[in-house]
């Protein structure tokens, strides 16, 4: 019997996928990223953050004398920030001063004394005047027994407003008991209650939640996973939700042959409200939005491909915006092999999909190369079907000996990953390296400018896979059989 692999009653593969594309895609990267350029290494800036148990966040910031005397916060946090105050001494000295607000900024005096200041931000309030899907900006969970936050950083580190750039900025959370604080920013390796980033990244932070969630740290594939579940309404039990995460950990870890970070956090929220989708999002770290849905069961997303696709997007390096396609197309390629080699996903299911969901990746009338040509169906399937030629090509030019999966290996072995940058020219090397081929870099050479056209049926016809009356036949005498073969074997 095959697996229906449907996200939910009603909502398809395909309409997920659409429903994905219509909310922006589901690797939510940098508009304009740019980290790269020589710089002078720019002084600290620390930040002791308490958790208080009405929802409130009492703040205190040093910044150093070299930065910006106006301090801001987004524009949506303003009328939530109160008794911003400026250290009057040296630490130790309790005298704080009010720091005087201009148009929406606060002005520190241009003077000698450190710039430690110290402020509260309403998290609760805010976040209960927000949509509870603004899950980048500040939304809330939970009832009377408890309360969680998703509100990245942006949202209540009031900051320094323009440079020096590159300030590493320092972040210790304090949380009050049954609470906690999770990010998917790793916590530092030499001071494990802090976490470490750039301050020009700021505003495109890992996802983040505070408050009242169950949190479980599991090991695995060489690294660790922080896995919050919010409040919510649900069926399942905190372990069963655990067990479902951990399996698609597994089935990542079967196809990279590791954990492609060293730490990820996974923040399941079954009190998502409708329209809400999975999303995986880098900003200096590794992390993984999931909404259940209260009604989910173990039994009802053993078939949901959305985790390990989500899970697959933390391996690639974000890349430019005209090269999503390739983030994308590696999520929808990758994910039904890591689920086969894993034993979750029959393996005529996985060809079934690329057999019935590859042609809308064809170019249509009018459509140009990959890089330029930015529709759903060229996003995903076009992606993934620019990966299977290329896991075709490696094999044919290796003697069956490589594959996509070798290549790919090869950037996380480089430290490629979600929390990092890099060029399309430096990914597509690194992997051709790993395979031993130029088949990557010749293939976008062919595909990112110029539409391309794929004839599928010959395709498949090569590498021995049909459908007939919905069933998936294979052909071991086709000339391409072994090739198909391996492309989802064990090792
Ligand atoms: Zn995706």
């Amino acid at each position: 019997m095959s697996r229906s692999r449907r996200l939910r009653p009603g909502l398809t593969l395909t309409a997920a996928f659409a429903a994905l594309a219509a909310a922006g895609a589901c690797a939510s990267g940098p508009e304009t990223p740019g980290r790269d350029g020589a710089r002078a290494p720019a002084a600290p800036w620390r930040y002791d953050v308490t958790l208080e148990p009405d929802g409130r966040l009492s703040v205190v910031a040093t910044f150093p004398a070299d930065s910006s005397t106006e301090l801001g916060v987004d524009r949506a946090v303003e009328p939530f920030v109160d008794r911003v105050a400026r250290a009057a001494g040296p630490e130790g000295d309790p005298r704080w001063e009010p720091v005087p607000r201009r148009n929406g900024r606060w002005i520190l005096a241009d003077d000698d004394r450190p710039r430690r200041v110290r402020f509260t931000v309403d998290l609760a309030s805010l976040a209960g005047t927000s949509d509870p899907r603004a899950i980048t900006s500040a939304a809330a969970r939970g009832d009377d027994e408890g309360w969680a936050w998703l509100a990245p950083p942006s949202t209540w580190l009031l900051r320094p407003l323009g440079g020096p750039p590159g300030a590493p900025v320092t972040l210790a959370v304090r949380t009050p008991p049954g609470t906690a604080f999770v990010s998917g920013v790793a916590p530092h390796p030499g001071d494990p209650g802090a976490r470490r980033f750039d301050a020009d990244a700021i505003g495109r932070l890992s996802f983040t939640a505070l408050g009242a969630m169950t949190v479980r740290q599991i090991e695995l594939g060489g690294g660790a996973v922080t896995i919050a579940i919010l409040p919510g309404e649900r069926r399942m039990t905190d372990d069963e939700i655990v067990a479902w995460v951990e399996g698609g950990l597994r089935a990542l870890v079967a196809f990279y042959g590791r954990l492609p970070v060293g730490h990820a956090a996974v923040i399941v929220d079954p009190g998502a409200p409708d329209g809400l989708i999975a999303r995986a999002r880098g900003g200096e770290g590794a992390s993984v939005y999931l909404p259940i849905g209260s009604r989910s069961t173990l039994a009802s997303l053993a078939d949901d491909w959305t985790l390990v696709h989500e899970l697959v997007h933390l391996a690639c390096p974000e890349v430019d915006r005209r090269h999503h396609w390739l983030e994308e197309g590696l999520a929808t390629y990758v994910e039904p092999i890591a689920r086969v080699l894993a034993g979750d996903l029959e393996v005529e299911d996985h060809w079934r999909d690329l057999i019935e969901g590859l042609p809308q990746g064809l170019p249509e009338a009018g459509d140009r190369g990959l890089d330029r040509t930015a529709t759903w169906g060229r996003t995903y399937w076009g992606g993934a079907l620019f990966c299977l030629l290329a896991d075709v090509e490696i094999r044919e030019r290796t003697g069956n000996a490589k594959g996509l999966r070798d290549a790919l290996r090869a950037v996380i072995d480089e430290g490629g990953s979600i929390a990092s940058f890099w060029r399309m020219e430096q990914l597509l090397r690194v992997a051709d390296d790993g395979a031993g081929t130029d088949v990557l870099r010749g293939l976008w050479e062919r595909t990112r400018h110029d539409p391309h056209p794929v004839d599928l049926d010959e395709l498949f016809a090569r590498l021995g896979v049909r459908l007939d009356r919905g069933r998936v036949v294979f052909d071991d005498d086709a000339p391409l059989a072994a090739i198909r073969r391996a492309m989802t074997a064990t090792e």
